[in-house]
């Protein structure tokens, strides 16, 4: 068969080449399926995004590279070593984290050195809680790894199970014990509390309102942490040069518009410019609230329970942008949080849809990933959460400034100043995030993980019409790149099990 005449043959359409729909485009090729990805976007990566800058292209979504093993997985599959593809650099601190007043602690992979930070930053007290703290939190991640995490769907029976055997953390799990509450038994320096806390942010949750076994994600982290030379954006780049390598083919710049279904399977993608390719399969990668809220058509609306995708997980205000800073400013490495004195009121702001004073702030350090010290201008990601445009209210041009300045001015309180400020060009707001992906409403984790039940209650690759299914972070078992990641897969995985209709 000619190539024309294959392209007129029904194929697997992916809409959408973020990190889960790579993944998924990938998997069905080495499947020797034919696979056509449609972007709407002019990038290939999604999320995984880069700004230009004065000194090269900057970070602009994520930069906390874990669990690389998914991605080595994916490559060997395929008969190809990621290493050949980017270069990971392994970071010996995890993050650099600083307080108000001069305090500063930093994490490791390894549990001793961890306990002897704490040690000398909060005493032999503290020390002590952090290494029960990781004990229990190990055994969450043991308990829900493999029947949880890297299933395709939430096995209960196997859940259950694994819980029964650790009654160490059940506590973790009854129903309204939330993260901070939990750390709070944990804990007795607050400023531990606030710090294991932020990692519900990590999936976006308010750590208030963030069910007590997303501690777990400190796990995850502490397994390690890279970075990918030239950015997170190389990660990507790396995908879609083994994808192209193994024949899937794209369209970029262009989006999909339409769901063709006939007689309860998909048939077709229309694209926006009223063309259509016929689709023996279809893998959404968008956020799955786009299904709901009827963007591809009443048909393919039913897809999914809307319960599957609201309420919304948190957001973010994001800068990413090159400056020079200060020569007495503090010692940035790679990952840096800088917390807002009052944790309480920085969630609370965000739940009411404001933007918070006094905030914590995660600044990337882009340049700093094999141990450098820019001597002049470097380039900055720097993350404030926000709530969903749910909760919130599009900025306006009077607060987009006042966010701005919330930022420089919680920086200063830490002896951190850029010696030109970011342009505006370089914040991407809530709402920028709603136009970037429809219908997230600026959410950048897909559906929030506030409740105990959220897991259960995310969508999984299979939807209610034949032949299609989703991918990426709004989908079990999002959220997060090596998360979407899994979830591409499992898409592929439900393609090729399906049963063969006629
Ligand atoms: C600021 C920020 C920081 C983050 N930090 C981290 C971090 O440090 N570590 C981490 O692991 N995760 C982090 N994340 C989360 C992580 O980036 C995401 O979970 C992951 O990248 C989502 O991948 P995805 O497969 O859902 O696809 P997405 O990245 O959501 O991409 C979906 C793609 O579908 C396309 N699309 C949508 N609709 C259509 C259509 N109709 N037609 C064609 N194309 C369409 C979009 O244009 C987009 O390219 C962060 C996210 C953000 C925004």
């Amino acid at each position: 068969m000619g190539d024309a005449e294959k392209l007129n043959m029904p194929r697997d359409v992916v809409i959408g080449a973020g990190v889960g729909g790579l993944c998924a485009a990938i998997a069905l090729a080495l499947a020797g399926r034919d696979v056509t990805v449609i972007e709407a976007q002019t990038h290939l990566g999604g999320k995984i995004r880069s700004l230009p800058s004065d000194a090269g292209p900057v970070d602009t979504g994520p930069t906390v590279l874990t669990m690389p093993d998914v991605f080595e997985t994916l490559f060997a599959r395929a008969g190809a070593k990621l290493a050949d593809y980017a270069t990971l650099i392994p970071q010996p601190i995890l993050a650099r984290h600083f307080w108000q007043g001069g305090a500063q602690l930093d994490l490791f992979t390894d549990t001793a050195a961890n306990a002897d930070a704490i040690g000398r930053f909060a005493g032999a007290l503290a020390a002590r809680d952090y290494l029960r703290f990781d004990r229990l939190t190990r055994a969450m991640y043991d308990a829900f790894n493999v029947p949880m995490m890297r299933a395709g769907k939430p096995k209960l029976g196997a859940i259950a199970l694994a819980a029964a055997k650790r009654p160490a953390i059940w506590p973790a799990l009854l129903p309204h014990m939330t993260l901070t509450r939990w750390l709070a038994g944990q804990f007795s320096d607050p400023r531990l509390i606030q710090l294991f806390g932020r990692y519900a942010t990590y999936v976006g949750g308010a750590p208030q309102k963030s069910p007590a076994v997303l501690a777990l994600i400190w796990q995850a982290e502490a397994a390690g942490v890279w970075a990918v030379q030239g950015g997170m954006a190389a990660l990507a780049a790396a995908l879609v040069r083994l994808a192209r390598e193994r024949g899937v083919q794209f369209r970029c710049g262009i989006a999909a518009q339409h769901i063709n279904v006939q007689n309860g399977r998909v048939a077709a993608v229309q694209l926006a410019d009223g063309s259509e390719i016929m689709a023996r399969s279809v893998i959404f990668n968008g956020d799955p609230a786009a299904l709901t809220t009827g963007l591809f058509g009443q048909m393919a609306q039913g897809a999914v329970r809307q319960s599957a995708t609201q309420p919304r997980s948190l957001s973010a205000n994001v800068w990413a942008f090159a400056a020079q800073i200060n020569p007495d400013a503090p010692d940035l490495i790679h990952h840096n949080v800088f917390f807002g004195g009052n944790p309480a009121q920085d969630f609370g702001a965000i739940a009411r849809g404001r933007i918070a004073r006094d905030p914590t702030l995660y600044i990337c350090a882009q340049d700093r990933s094999s141990g450098d010290t820019p001597m002049t201008i470097e380039r900055f990601e720097i993350i404030m959460n926000a709530a969903s445009l749910q909760v919130g209210i599009p900025l306006n041009p009077h607060e987009t400034d006042q966010c701005q300045t919330e930022m420089l001015t919680q920086l200063s309180r830490f002896n951190l100043h850029f010696q030109t400020p970011p342009p505006r060009a370089a914040l991407t707001t809530p709402q920028g995030w709603e136009t970037l992906f429809p219908a997230s409403m600026g959410a950048i984790y897909g559906r929030s993980p506030q409740s105990l039940l959220a897991p259960m209650l995310r969508p999984t690759a299979q939807t209610r019409i034949k032949g299609l299914y989703l991918a990426g972070g709004g989908v079990h078992p999002g959220a997060g790149v090596p998360m979407a990641a899994l979830s591409g897969q499992h898409a592929a995985a439900a393609i090729l099990t399906a049963p063969i209709s006629l």
